[in-house]
């Protein structure tokens, strides 16, 4: 379980693979990846180690851009499978999600009652279609009302069709912090993936929201106010 999102001006695959691979300690038993080709968000994923991700993304092609997010899963809710792997997607979204979903199932139920069709057998794919379920326009609007209504645990990383130079990230009792590079920003579940690029980051607290583009990241709480940050420096060594 890690997750790790880029945006840049270099190849978005290449970071996503080499920070997914700083966090293996984490342990996982599948891998994958969301990056704008473009316009539209290309998902590569796997069951297994991330030699197999990697192998099938020279199958299918690397996703060319500069913008997306990656993620290790540790299978809570449906086994380890290219299915259940993230990123998991909507018409509109696309995320990867650490943690837990708690009240997952009435909330799937009241989905599927809106006409959303699952695909997996996630907690994950809930927070997907109910971010969808609110976005009209406004990605912030959307992930606020999504995560008023999750109990439970989750660092999440978050694009949106359209929104080809953002990354969104929102954290509740999982690890999350910014990496602030120059011309490029990062998240990440912990520091080890962001140190070959940058030592300068901010901690994601409780219920913040985050939007990362090349040269900035603001930050907001769960009723949009504007956030005051420190940036912290890694003093450590890999
Ligand atoms: N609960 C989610 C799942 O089983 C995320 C697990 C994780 O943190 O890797 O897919």
């Amino acid at each position: 379980c890690g997750i790790v999102g880029y945006i840049g001006s270099q190849n978005a695959s290449d970071i996503l693979i080499d920070g997914l691979k700083k966090l293996e300690y984490r342990g996982y038993d599948s891998a994958g990846v969301a990056v704008f080709a473009g316009n539209d968000i290309e998902v590569v994923k796997s069951k297994g180690r991330l030699a197999d991700l990697e192998k099938k993304m020279e199958e299918v092609g690397k996703p060319q851009g500069f913008c997306g997010i990656g993620h290790t899963r540790w299978a809570t809710h449906g086994e380890p499978s290219d299915i259940n792997s993230h990123p998991h997607s909507s018409a509109h979204v696309s995320l990867v999600h650490n943690g837990i979903i708690e009240n997952y199932l009435p909330l799937r139920q009241m989905l599927q009652g809106d006409g959303y069709v699952f695909q997996s057998e996630t907690d994950t794919e809930v927070v997907v279609n109910l971010i969808d379920s609110f976005y009209h326009g406004d990605p912030l609007e959307a992930i606020r009302e999504a995560v008023l209504r999750l109990e439970g645990s989750y660092a999440l990383g978050i694009i949106f069709e359209g929104e080809t130079d953002k990354v969104y990230a929102v954290r509740k009792d999982s690890p999350l912090i910014i990496g602030l590079g120059k011309g490029e920003n990062f998240i990440a579940s912990d520091i080890p993936a962001i140190l070959g690029h940058t030592r300068d980051y901010y901690l994601l607290e409780e219920g913040e929201i985050a939007v990362l583009t090349r040269d900035h990241v603001e930050i907001s709480d769960i009723y949009g106010n504007h956030v005051e940050k420190e940036v912290q420096t890694a003093t450590w060594d890999l």
